[in-house]
């Protein structure tokens, strides 16, 4: 068996593997119209929101500039605290949709405080809340409410690609107005659909743009169980499984989601690796490389166990290396990853 420890794509749920195995359905049809307003339905349950869900074919980063498109025209300014790759790219999205970006440049691993964006002038506020290069987590409420003091006219979007189902995240109770997922991270899914929630603030503000990412003709299908183009329905289905069984019991999987991450930081601390941010994530654990190890070391020690492991990104590219236990892991597997881990370290680092 292959222990896949990367931050997306994880390891499948069963769920999820039980619903791709049924026959192919036609998405014009009454049972797959029933299934796409159920996966809405939990979806919009998942976010705490009593706006509207989308689904969207595509990875995270499509649910992203469909965000940025939708909700603001070319020449608004907005605000981009940059603290890891995924929040550079939020910049990189916005300016390719003709924005006027701000960046609120911070070193990778740390993050945000309030008081960098209670910055007036600004039409929306875009943030990363799990920053999987690096490991750190924001405080997004904290941060939403001091840019609306700020901006009450603004609308705060969020990445809660690898928060959805990993910690708590609520939209309107956060002052969080739009917010974006994906289905190969915390959903447990295979890759390909990109998600967005829009809060009732955002559902106002929402104006149409782009052709395959319009939402207002999205939300029009997608209303009526359909969507404009052909949807990627099988992993609607395997979205739809997956929360219809986390759902219920969501305190239990997040609290167990901490407890691993946390384990893996545990194990870390032991061998005496330093980690990389400084408020972590339940989503991924991120540790920098012992000195003069490569991370090419570090990996295929790993390999040797069967376990895949990811790297640096953007300028952490070299100089750490990151472990997740984001997808469909128990407590005992997490135990048996954290054994594996201790093992492949020793492989490395010299006896003390
Ligand atoms: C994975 C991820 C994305 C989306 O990446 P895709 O490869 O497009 O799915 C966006 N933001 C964060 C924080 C992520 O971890």
């Amino acid at each position: 068996m292959e222990w896949l420890l990367t931050p997306g794509p994880v390891r499948l749920h069963p769920k999820a593997l039980e619903a791709l195995s049924r026959p192919q359905l036609h998405h014009r049809t009454e049972p797959a119209r029933e299934l796409f307003l159920r996966a809405r339905t939990l979806l919009q349950q998942a976010f705490q929101t009593q706006g509207e869900v989308l689904l969207l074919t595509g990875s995270g980063t499509l649910a992203m500039e469909a965000l940025v498109l939708n909700l603001f025209a070319p020449g608004e300014r907005v605000l981009v605290p940059v603290y890891g790759k995924f929040s550079e790219r939020f910049a990189e999205i916005a300016e390719s949709a003709g924005l006027q970006v701000d960046r609120l440049l911070l070193p990778y691993g740390e993050v945000p405080g309030p008081e960098g964006v209670a910055r007036p002038g600004y039409r929306g506020l875009l943030l990363v809340h799990s920053e999987t290069s690096t490991g750190a987590l924001v405080d997004l409420p904290a941060l939403a409410k001091a840019f609306r003091e700020a901006n009450p006219e603004g609308l705060v979007g969020a990445d809660m690609v690898t928060s959805l189902l990993v910690r708590e995240v609520a939209l309107e109770a956060w002052g969080v107005d739009a917010a974006v997922s994906g289905s190969q991270k915390g959903l447990m899914c295979p890759p390909g659909l990109g998600v967005v929630a829009l809060g009732p603030r955002a559902l106002e503000r929402l104006r149409p743009r782009g052709y395959y990412l319009n939402l207002v003709r999205e939300l029009k299908a997608q209303r009526e169980g359909e969507s404009a183009w052909t949807p990627a329905i099988n992993l609607v289905g395997a979205v739809a499984a997956v929360l219809e069984e986390v759902l219920p019991k969501l305190p239990e999987h997040l609290a167990l989601k901490a407890w691993q991450n946390d384990l893996l930081y545990r194990v870390g601390a032991e061998l005496g690796l330093r980690p990389v941010p400084r408020v972590p994530s339940p989503a991924v654990a991120a540790f920098y490389l012992p000195q003069g190890v490569p991370y090419r070391a570090v990996k295929e020690a790993f390999a040797r166990r069967q376990a895949v492991i990811a790297g640096g990104q953007g300028p952490l590219r070299g100089s750490i290396f990151r472990l997740s236990l984001m997808g469909h892991y128990d407590r005992y597997e997490a135990l048996g990853v954290a054994a594996l881990f201790r093992e492949a370290l020793a492989d490395i680092l010299p006896a003390s």
